[in-house]
């Protein structure tokens, strides 16, 4: 664990939107970067827009055997074609229990999107199906500008726990390095998060001897170059954790079902928005913040929600 003083954390605020008769729940965090002495000469920054991108997870296509999973994959598609963003990140389990000819109906649709899409693996994705149907190179890094996205496998089909070998370790290192040297920031992209999240959450993260302990030592050392780390296994809506400062830590909400865990009411750590309908979420990533719209599909009754603003931790 790390002992940053928590302080640089902010949160900006959140409000609940109505976007063309969807509910919609905003949230926005500001670690203080520009305010960190290792940043402090603005003129040496290059100029960074912010930059706006779509996240989805756990899609699961053939969940039970059925149906409903790519109608859902069907509609999230049509859904983030219209969407603004960049591009597309998807955090895994992209079919359901290793099912392999759930790829080709996983890509058939993805191709409607119209915008480019990077996956990880999940649980439910063998490292070798996954290879062979979405990308060889499993572990690899896509570049936005002045962000870097490094994208990993952490995840095994007998485990719900996740893991980061030496070499991924080293790898993550060399890539952090290799983002301060070219001035970008980064975000690591890992389906099973790394915080220790202890009942009531799910207990599924990477124990510190499968790769916690040198990941954190890691972020500590790139402080200034890691922004965030997305997740997400979950499929608890859009649940974060902002204790290990100042890289942000989130479980992205699944497109295909969410459960609330009642963890605002059992006072977890961290946040968890009100909102469990299936999604995907807008990401608008600054500098200074990151700033999280998660939009449900088909709710067309447009209940708005609203999320206790997590206070400033000082
Ligand atoms: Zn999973």
């Amino acid at each position: 664990m790390l002992d940053h003083p928590p302080s640089q954390f902010r949160f900006a605020r959140r409000r609940c939107l109505q976007l063309t008769g969807v509910a919609a729940v905003e949230l926005t965090l500001g670690p203080r970067f520009l305010s960190r002495p290792s940043r402090a000469n603005p003129l040496e920054r290059p100029e960074r827009r912010p930059l706006e991108i779509l996240v989805i997870s756990d899609t699961h296509l053939g969940y039970k055997g059925q149906e409903s999973a790519r109608r859902q994959w069907q509609a999230t598609a049509e859904a983030l074609a219209k969407a603004p963003g960049a591009l597309v990140l998807h955090l895994g389990d992209v079919v359901d229990g290793g099912r392999e000819p759930q790829y080709a109906v996983y890509q058939e649709i993805r191709e409607r999107i119209g915008k480019p899409v990077h996956e990880i693996p999940g649980n439910h994705d063998p490292a070798e199906l996954f290879a062979r149907h979405i990308r060889p190179a499993i572990d690899t890094v896509v570049e936005l500008e002045w962000i870097r996205f490094v994208l990993l496998n952490n995840s095994k089909p007998e485990s719900h726990d996740g893991f980061l070998a030496p070499r991924q370790l080293e790898w993550i290192d060399e890539q952090c390095l290799a983002a301060a040297r070219d001035k970008k920031l980064v975000v690591i992209g890992l389906h099973v998060p790394a915080h220790r999240n202890a009942h009531p959450d799910r207990g599924w993260f990477i124990k510190p001897t499968d790769g916690q302990t040198r990941l954190y030592e890691l972020l500590a050392k790139h402080r200034d170059t890691v922004l965030a780390l997305f997740h997400g296994h979950f499929h608890n809506g859009l649940r974060g954790w902002d204790d290990h400062p100042p890289c942000h830590e989130i479980c992205f909400p699944s497109a295909l079902y969410n459960q609330d865990r009642k963890l605002r009411e059992q006072q977890a750590p961290g946040y968890n928005l009100p909102e469990f309908r299936p999604g995907f979420t807008r990401v608008t990533i600054a500098p200074e913040s990151l700033r999280f719209v998660y939009q449900p599909l088909g709710g067309a009754e447009g209940v708005p929600h609203t999320a206790p603003i997590p206070r400033t931790a000082t």
